[in-house]
């Protein structure tokens, strides 16, 4: 990858299913430029989109004769080495060669990351841990997790490490559209619990569920254990598979019910209760939330679109 130098330029862009932020960031990562745009869904639409944000960061700064290196995350299943990036169904992608389009178009270096990974890389930062251990585990419309392990992001084969939303932890639970019953997105994704609160009247949402809950409400009360048991669960896997020292809670359902997090604690705190075992990890401990509105994915595009290396030595980004 390429080294940033001092009067380089990085360009970090969190491709979502609803918008597209670009964040442009000088060589000690401070903050120059950004925006956020509309995304247009399809291949096309993305790779417009995503030109256009370009567009309207690098136009607010002179970045003549200077290195810019741009990082894309987005979702569904990407190829880092080649850009090319797969079944990101929220975005109508099927398969894209983004990374190479863009280059392309823009004639800059262009890497592309799983929005997940970025963010990870991106919330290690923030916390100025760049080169140590965590797991960030972001709970929007789907689940998915993303491991630091000495700096590094975990990968696997086919850079599937993380995708546990669809580990199934419930045989009984309801059906998910990955065709398993009970996984962890179903009982802690977005989608699902927006449909199972649409389900119950308009009275519930995922903003007043906790205080609902604390009322009384027998079904916030129902739904509100579900979530943070789907919480607690997927926290306690990437500890037990990770050996992760923190894990870093982030996605829209934890930012629009923080109060969820106390709760998630607790489940995990009356479980070590019963188990020494669980007690020595110091589960809930483990737990920090990444601040609403902190850019953690739109950050960690910049740090993919930079070198390792130079990602190691940032300072964290405010
Ligand atoms: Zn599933």
């Amino acid at each position: 990858m390429t080294k940033l130098p001092a009067s380089g330029l990085s360009l970090g862009i969190d491709i979502g299913g609803t918008k597209t932020h670009g964040i442009l960031l000088d060589a000690d990562g401070h903050r120059l430029a950004e925006s956020i745009r509309p995304t247009r869904i399809g291949p096309d639409g993305v790779v417009a989109t995503t030109i256009d944000v370009v567009a309207d960061c690098l136009g607010k700064v002179d970045s003549t004769d200077r290195t810019v290196l741009i990082g894309i995350g987005i979702p569904g299943q990407v190829d880092p080495a080649a850009g090319l990036v797969r079944t990101a169904v929220n975005l109508g992608i099927s398969e894209l060669d983004l990374g190479p389009r863009l280059s392309a178009a823009l004639g800059l270096p262009v890497t592309v990351d799983n929005d997940v990974k970025a963010a990870a890389l991106g919330a290690a930062n923030h916390l100025g841990i760049a080169g140590g251990d965590l797991a960030y585990l972001n709970f929007g419309t789907g689940v998915a997790a993303a491991a630091v392990v000495n700096g590094r992001l975990v990968r696997g084969h086919g850079n599937l490490a993380g995708e546990i939303g669809h580990i199934p932890v419930d045989p009984r639970g309801d059906r998910c559209h990955c065709g398993q019953r009970g996984c962890i997105e179903v009982l802690a994704g977005g989608g699902r619990i927006a449909e199972r609160l649409a389900a119950s009247g308009p009275e519930l949402t995922l903003v007043n569920l906790v205080e609902a809950a604390e009322a009384g409400d027998p079904t916030a009360v129902a739904e509100a254990h579900r979530i943070c048991t789907g919480i607690a669960l997927a926290v306690q896997l990437v500890v037990l598979t990770q050996g992760s020292a923190r894990v870093v809670l982030g996605g829209g359902v934890v930012h629009a019910a923080p109060d969820l997090v106390p709760r998630v604690q607790q489940i995990l705190a009356d479980r070590a209760a019963g188990s020494e075992f669980l007690a020595s990890l110091g589960l809930a401990e483990r737990i920090t939330v990444i601040p609403a509105g902190y850019p953690v994915a739109a950050i960690g595009a910049a740090l993919v679109g930079m070198s390792r290396s130079r990602a190691r030595q940032l300072a964290p980004i405010g």
